[in-house]
């Protein structure tokens, strides 16, 4: 059966993403893929299918249903970590796969403790440490306790790394958070030193931290937008760019392409109105062109009368309100435009672009949020 849109996600792409992370963080440094929000709407799949092509070999997840994702799809037995929900149900599972995953709370270290001695196999553990995120994170006062924990346990325990989580190294406005952070890390890490504790990863740099505070870069970064293409704010680009001056070229390269077909075509008098109520009226005799893409398939509402796409390479206007399955587009001035044609809502079109950046423009959505709303069932497809 056809779907009313597809997306194509491009492996040359990732492959030239790589590169550019690579030379960022050196050649010692594990790059981890992060593939939470099915793979930031890639398609888990697909991107683990692509990065272990590319090199990859760690996979960060946010919870054990992705990280079981990964876990089938994976071809090259590729590590995979687990960042954040864990029902406690799932250890047995998880250890039992030899995954991996952060450990922040007393209830779930005991329990993996628990399971790991029963299954007589380790538990690969991640200690999060709390250094500014207020989120997740081991207490500076609880580590005497945790490290009681890990003396009279650790035969049932892989400590696999110590990390945090930075708060917004996307942008200025948080720099004197962050530099507390990274020292509130390295206490942590310290002390841990001098009470002989040793992790075999330490890792904290995101992608905008990677980038903007390199010394966050340690063992391993854990890299979500980046590899899919994007920086991680404007600030970021701007940032780098007196670096990139020298090749004048943006290294990054969008995996995805998003793209409809026209399903039918209508001509409107002067004075008509376009779709549900009165956000638009034809000031002119109008062709009007049916897109079977609406805020179901992850086109915001936001978008009514805003939105543009791209249709014999020209930039087009949504005209009216968003609907659930559709949306009208402006086509009075195209030549033989006819059902069927390809419509792109996201890439390139002979010489023309819109980009995801764009819809942030519009609608204020980050380019994160506008991916992952992606909806799961448009189908997916690899490409060069
Ligand atoms: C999402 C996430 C990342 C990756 O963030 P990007 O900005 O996409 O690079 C890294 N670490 C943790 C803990 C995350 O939740």
């Amino acid at each position: 059966m056809r779907h009313t849109s597809r997306i194509e996600i491009s492996k040359s792409a990732y492959r030239r993403n790589i590169k550019f992370i690579r030379s960022q963080v050196g050649d010692d440094t594990i790059i981890s893929a992060v593939i939470k929000g099915n793979a930031y709407g890639h398609g888990i799949e697909n991107i683990v299918s692509i990065a272990e092509n590319a090199g990859i070999r760690h996979f960060s997840a946010f919870s054990t249903d992705e990280a079981q994702r990964v876990h089938q799809a994976s071809q090259k037995d590729s590590q995979i970590m687990i960042m954040g929900m864990v029902d406690n149900r799932d250890l047995e599972w998880i250890i039992k796969n030899g995954i991996s995953f952060f450990v922040f709370e007393f209830d779930r270290l005991m329990t993996a403790i628990k399971v790991a001695k029963k299954l007589k196999t380790p538990a690969k553990i991640h200690v999060e440490v709390e250094t500014g995120f207020h989120r997740t994170g081991f207490e500076w006062n609880e580590k005497e306790f945790l490290a009681d924990i890990i003396y009279e346990h650790g035969i049932h325990l892989d400590l696999s790394g110590l990390c945090t989580h930075y708060a917004g190294a996307e942008s200025i406005a948080n720099y004197l958070r962050v530099q507390n952070q990274i020292k509130q890390y390295r206490n942590f890490k310290s002390w841990f030193d001098s009470h002989g504790i040793k992790f075999g990863t330490y890792h904290t740099a995101c992608s905008a931290a990677s980038l903007s505070y390199p010394e966050t870069i340690m063992d391993m970064v854990r890299i979500g937008i980046l590899q899919y293409g994007f920086w991680p704010s404007q600030e970021t680009y701007m940032s780098k760019f007196k670096q990139l001056a020298a090749n004048r070229k943006n290294p990054l390269k969008r995996l995805i392409s998003w793209k409809s077909s026209i399903m039918s075509i209508k001509e409107v008098g002067m004075g008509d109105f376009v779709g549900y109520g009165t956000t638009f009226m034809a000031h002119r005799k109008m062709k009007i062109a049916l897109v079977p893409v609406g805020y179901c398939h992850g086109f915001s509402r936001m978008l009514s009368n805003l939105g543009k796409v791209l249709i014999q390479g020209k930039m087009v206007s949504v005209v009216g309100t968003v609907t659930m399955n559709a949306i009208s587009v402006d086509i009075t001035d195209l030549k033989d435009v006819k059902k069927g044609d390809e419509v792109v809502i996201i890439g390139k079109q002979k010489n023309n672009e819109i980009t995801v950046a764009s819809f942030s423009e519009t609608t204020q959505q980050v380019n994160y949020e506008l991916l992952t709303r992606l909806p799961t069932d448009i189908p997916r497809k690899i490409v060069y």
